[in-house]
């Protein structure tokens, strides 16, 4: 309930444009996907989509937590977010749209979600030994790519937690609210995270009156 609250106050209307692109971009890229049926056209809706939202997604991490690497960090996110398909072509052993795009039953490796779980654990770990936040940060932002590339995905066949199981494909409501979810939960867990690790932080208020005023700056 103190998340629910905490994240409510901290939400401005930057938040509430990226929030909406979000669900836009999501929304439009699944009709497209429906609508057209080219592989090669289908490959740039599926990757552009993954792409933009994982942009979006750092885009509201770092309208709470930011440093002057902001901008790149979007940038990089939505470029992990959109390579992770990369692996369809490992898997397929070819270069060919074709081969990649009609794999067999299992699942490429880098679409395993276990696999951002442990760079999650392994970048806190690190940053705690080398007290870096710049490893925690980078850690986190690959978290993201993976994650919201996974969520959606597993509107078609669920989220894969190897050598657990994967769970069943999930609603394109349920998808949308958790990749809504992630950026703020990240947000959350970061600033804990960051306090505790004893960085150096500063509240700041946005210039723009529109924004949060809860955001800080790392230094
Ligand atoms: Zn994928």
């Amino acid at each position: 309930m103190f998340y629910v609250i905490s994240l409510a106050k901290c939400i401005g209307v930057f938040d509430l444009t990226l929030i909406i692109g979000t669900i836009l971009t999501a929304i439009i890229g699944d009709y497209l996907l429906k609508k057209f049926v080219r592989d090669l056209i289908r490959g740039i809706i599926d990757s552009t989509t993954h792409g933009i939202i994982g942009l979006l997604s750092w885009f509201i991490v770092t309208l709470h937590i930011r440093n002057r690497y902001s901008k790149y960090e979007i940038f990089c996110c939505g470029i992990f977010a959109s390579l992770i398909d990369i692996d369809h072509f490992i898997k397929a052993k070819s270069f060919r749209l074709k081969h990649a795009m009609h794999l067999a039953e299992v699942r490429p490796f880098l679409h395993c979600s276990s696999i951002p779980v442990l760079l999650l654990i392994f970048s806190t770990l690190i940053n705690y030994i080398f007290k870096s936040n710049k490893i925690l940060r980078y850690g986190w932002l690959l978290w993201t790519a993976f994650m919201s590339h996974h969520i959606r995905d597993a509107n078609r066949r669920g989220l894969w937690f190897y050598p657990f199981g994967s769970t069943p494909p999930l609603s394109s409501f349920s998808y949308i609210c958790l990749i809504l979810f992630l950026p703020y939960t990240n947000v959350y867990c970061l600033r804990f995270l960051l306090s505790s690790f004893g960085y150096e932080a500063k509240n700041y208020i946005s210039p723009s009156p529109a924004s949060d005023v809860c955001g800080i700056d790392i230094v």
